[in-house]
């Protein structure tokens, strides 16, 4: 009996004086890894790509008539912040009231102070490449209480197997790069939300009948969510049971954080990074207003973001619940093999911080 104080009492003790006293705490950021070049949007030269540049409508005031305005209605009517019921190819220039709520409806969303205004970090992050999905189910299914950031598609769609098979498309993949990096890349990705949840991805050859379909897209490909070229949207998923998931071939893709070599480029773009929150997508998640969450629509060239912190963790156990491995009796025995499945590294790696957010995630959440 001498060892009353295990691990696991520890663990047991500090989660609840966590949870009785410091209930707030699980809305704590999880910074995620790596970011050595996180300010590199500050100082990339979007003129090189075929993106909206909106820089000259930074402080531009409701009422004026500027050109460019009626782009930037068209990129809010893109993502979900524009209604339908707005004429799409009809859009002024004038900075309307309209206008105006669908800035700050992007605000709340992109988790920026609410202002209804063109100031410059909502210019900037409009600039920015992100994903190509809509920002629609954000608007509707935003969660209810006040420290998640998570949301769904609309009517919540998930899979109802505990095994999903995903393969490559033969014709639909890059020509610069080795098709075994892309596997090890995916390998890694999927083996993070495989971590937590009780789904496991197997890869096949057999594209055609694969739950999940994976594949490098260029311009407009037949799904109706055309690509745009250099950033802009970079790659985009669709909700369960649909399974495809097409990156934009367009992109200057880097595996393995190599922002040297052809990763120099100023427009590069980590493919771990979009292949972990377009998986997140896949599994029935939608955009989280959480700035450091793997599923935060905006994605930072040259920037690596693959941990899932805790309002990731959040969304996807209260989908599927968790991963029998991560209960408490089996975390300890378990660290080696989530290492090596790909668990995102500083949310579990992260040692006993790591764990105890977890398991704050498991109770609160589960
Ligand atoms: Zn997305
Ligand atoms: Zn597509």
């Amino acid at each position: 009996m001498s060892h009353i104080l295990t691990h696991r009492n520890i663990i047991t003790l500090y989660v609840v004086f966590l949870t009785t006293f410091c209930f707030s705490f699980c809305s704590a950021r999880i910074t995620p890894e790596t970011s050595s070049t996180a300010n590199a949007t500050q100082t990339i030269n979007l003129n090189n790509a075929t993106w909206h540049n909106f820089a000259r409508l930074v402080d531009v005031q409701v009422g004026s008539h500027v050109s460019g305005v009626s782009e930037l209605k068209r990129y809010l009517h893109r993502f979900g912040y524009v209604t339908d019921d707005d004429d799409a190819t009809n859009f002024s220039d004038v900075f309307d009231g309209h206008l105006e709520s669908a800035i700050s409806l992007y605000q709340q969303n992109l988790g920026l102070p609410i202002t209804g205004r063109l100031d410059p970090t909502t210019v900037a992050l409009m600039s920015s490449p992100r994903c190509g999905v809509s920002d629609t189910h954000m608007i509707t299914t935003a969660a209810a209480h006040t420290t998640a950031r998570y949301t769904y598609f609309g009517g919540k769609p998930k899979w109802n197997r505990d095994t999903l098979t995903y393969a490559f498309s033969e014709t639909h993949k890059l020509d610069y790069m080795n098709s075994d990096d892309v596997k090890k890349v995916f390998r890694r990705a999927f083996g993070r939300w495989a971590s937590v949840i009780p789904v496991s991805f197997e890869e096949t050859d057999d594209y055609s009948t694969a739950d999940l379909k994976i594949g490098f897209f260029a311009g407009d490909h037949g799904d109706g969510q055309p690509f745009d070229g250099v950033l802009g949207t970079l790659a985009h998923a669709f909700a369960p049971e649909n399974g495809r998931l097409h990156l934009d071939a367009a992109e200057t893709w880097v595996v393995d954080d190599d922002f040297k070599g052809r990763g120099g480029s100023t427009v590069a773009v980590d493919l771990e990074s979009v292949a972990t929150h377009e998986i997140g997508h896949l599994l029935g998640l939608g955009h989280s207003s959480e700035e450091s969450a793997v599923m935060y629509p905006s994605v930072k060239p040259r920037t690596r973001k693959v941990d899932l912190t805790v309002d990731d963790v959040a969304g996807v156990l209260k989908l599927y619940g968790a991963n029998p491995r991560l209960r408490l009796d089996s975390l300890t025995q378990s660290e080696d093999s989530l290492r090596n499945g790909g668990v995102s590294g500083r949310f579990l790696s992260g040692g006993f911080t790591g764990y105890v957010l977890l398991l704050v995630v498991l109770i609160l959440f589960i």
